[in-house]
């Protein structure tokens, strides 16, 4: 039987783990990392990167390399948080045919499943090598705030990169049943991640192979990048106060501030101070200027304060939304490279009252999360039941703009609810259903999933018909919506399928394009 592996597709780094004999395994990459960055690039005579190989490039190809791809995954080009991507990266993000965001790199633009799926086959290759035997059949990781066309765009990414996916599980869920993998009794669990570019926060209540989420919140445009623009901006004012020059115009001394930034940040998690060095970094009248800036940890703490208190605040709205006092948590789960932070630690420590968890990697724990539920999947035996929530209310657009919600934040999921509705007008014989997700009492100010139209109601007077629309949520925490008008049985439905998703044809044509790439590599390679 071919094996399943766990993947966290991570904004920043990704990682992927087996269970090897009831042990989980966190498998290394040929470099022997047991993360791989999250990146893809394009060199100049045409040769595709990934990863480390992707990352070492990145300061002398910022143009094309894209990093942190998560961030504009399943999102509309218009939204604030695309808008915000554009403006920070070096890579161009254009619109695409959907109103999706994509990636141009030499005159091609890919589609961010399209960007991810790179990523996610570099980690099915590596889970090869090492097993030795192909694997087909995978678990991915999503942040837990993820809304459902995020999700899909992630599956889209699985299956372009030649994998099944089994479920798609969230992320820090999968950090929950690394950390209750093999732990009888029964414990209430916050588990805190802060990556590099998402922040999540879940509650969990674990008794004997049952894990329940209680409450998840988080924000998908959080992290430590964050915490890297800050001390840029902190290295860029110092430098103009000291020598005059403005390096903001530069984009390759931005690019290696940017690098320096987060090694000092690194640095500053195990030490007090350190010190940036970036020789030749700008040239000045009187010849090449060296950027040469101390930094303490105390300056850093101060430049990223509010960054951290940011999370706290909503980990204050998640504890409430389980119905639960921070003193009830029996352990505090610490996922993401940045939770390596002294202060991020201390504040979470102060608020909960008590230090996290130390038994668990960061790095890790969400893939090994992963393999084993892909294990468990697998075998009925032993298994874990997982029951998860959905992070955002779902409902459809009501009658002078307002958001009728069907599921409330925070339900359990697999779920199915429906509701009845009526007409507005007298014999009107169709209704639009607008599918929303979001917590804005106005329709608008949601996320738009999808819309389409049930027909053919029996002329009737206004408020007469009953329509009964349901919402179904999956193990994966994709939505689909039906519609049925009660009086003729005639009945509508869609998965949901939002701008940005590929359909299946698009999904072939990039497998396709993909197979003749690599027939042109090796054909380049003789
Ligand atoms: P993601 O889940 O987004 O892929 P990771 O969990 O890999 O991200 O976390 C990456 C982030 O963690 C980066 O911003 C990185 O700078 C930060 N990080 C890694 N190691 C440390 C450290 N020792 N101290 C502070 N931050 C760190
Ligand atoms: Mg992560």
């Amino acid at each position: 039987m071919s094996r399943v592996i766990g993947i966290d597709l991570g904004t920043t780094n990704s990682c992927v783990a087996v269970l090897e004999n009831g042990q989980p395994t966190v498998i290394s990459n040929a470099g022997g990392y047991k993360t791989t960055p999250s990146m893809f690039a394009i060199t100049q005579d045409g040769k595709r990167l990934v990863g480390h190989l992707a990352k070492r490039q990145a300061i002398t190809n910022s143009k094309h390399t894209v990093y942190a791809c998560k961030r504009l995954i399943g999102r509309r080009f218009d939204a604030p948080e695309v808008q915000k991507s554009i403006d920070l990266s070096p890579y161009d993000i254009v619109r695409g045919p959907n109103d999706d965001p994509r990636i141009e790199i030499g005159g091609k633009a890919f589609t961010c499943p399209e960007v991810s799926a790179t990523i996610l086959r570099e980690m099915k290759r590596v889970a090869e090598e090492y097993l030795g035997e192909p694997v087909s059949e995978a678990v991915i990781t999503v942040p837990a705030y993820f809304n459902d066309t995020q999700r899909q765009c992630t599956k889209d990414a699985g299956k372009i990169a030649g994998l099944e996916v089994l479920r798609i599980i969230n992320e820090p869920t999968a950090a929950a049943l690394a950390y209750g993998f093999n732990r009888p009794g029964e414990e209430r669990v916050a588990v805190y991640d802060l990556g590099g570019g998402t922040f999540d926060i879940s509650i969990l209540e674990m008794s004997d192979g049952v894990l329940e989420v209680l409450a998840t919140s988080g924000d998908t445009f959080l992290g430590g990048e964050d915490f890297d623009r800050r001390v840029v901006q902190h290295l860029l004012d110092t430098f103009r106060e000291s020598e005059g020059i403005d390096l903001r115009a530069d984009p390759m001394a931005l690019q290696r501030l940017k690098d320096a930034a987060e090694k000092a940040k690194c640095d500053l998690s195990a030490r007090e101070q350190t010190e940036v060095n970036l020789p030749f970094i700008a040239s000045g009248d009187d010849g090449p200027r060296h950027l040469s800036i101390e930094i303490s940890r105390d300056t850093l703490e101060r430049l990223v304060e509010d960054v951290v208190s940011a999370t706290l605040k909503t980990v204050e709205v998640c504890v409430k939304d389980s119905g639960l006092q921070p003193g009830d948590i029996d352990q505090v789960v610490l996922v993401g490279g940045q939770t390596r932070m002294p202060l991020v630690q201390s504040k979470v420590a102060e608020y909960f009252g008590r230090r996290a968890h130390k038994g668990v990697n960061p790095d890790e724990v969400v893939a090994v999360g992963a393999a084993i539920q892909a294990e468990s999947l697998l075998s009925d035996e032993d298994s874990v039941l997982l029951l998860d929530v959905t992070p955002l209310s779902l409902g459809i657009a009501t009658f002078g703009g307002h958001f009728a919600r069907l599921i409330e934040r925070n339900t359990t999921v697999p779920v199915r609810k429906g509701h009845i509705f009526t007409t507005t007008r007298d014999n009107q014989s169709a209704v639009k259903i607008r599918v929303l997700q979001g917590e804005a009492d106005a329709a608008a100010e949601n996320d738009l999933l999808g819309e389409f139209v049930l027909t053919g109601i029996r002329p009737a007077r206004k408020g007469e018909p009953e329509i009964d629309v349901s919402f179904d949520i999956d193990a994966n925490g994709i939505v689909s919506v039906s519609a049925r008008d009660l009086a003729t049985g005639k009945e509508q439905s869609i998965t949901v399928n939002a701008t940005g998703t590929l359909s299946d044809e698009e999904i072939q044509q990039i497998i396709e394009d993909q197979e003749l790439y690599e027939v042109a590599l090796k054909e380049g390679e003789e």
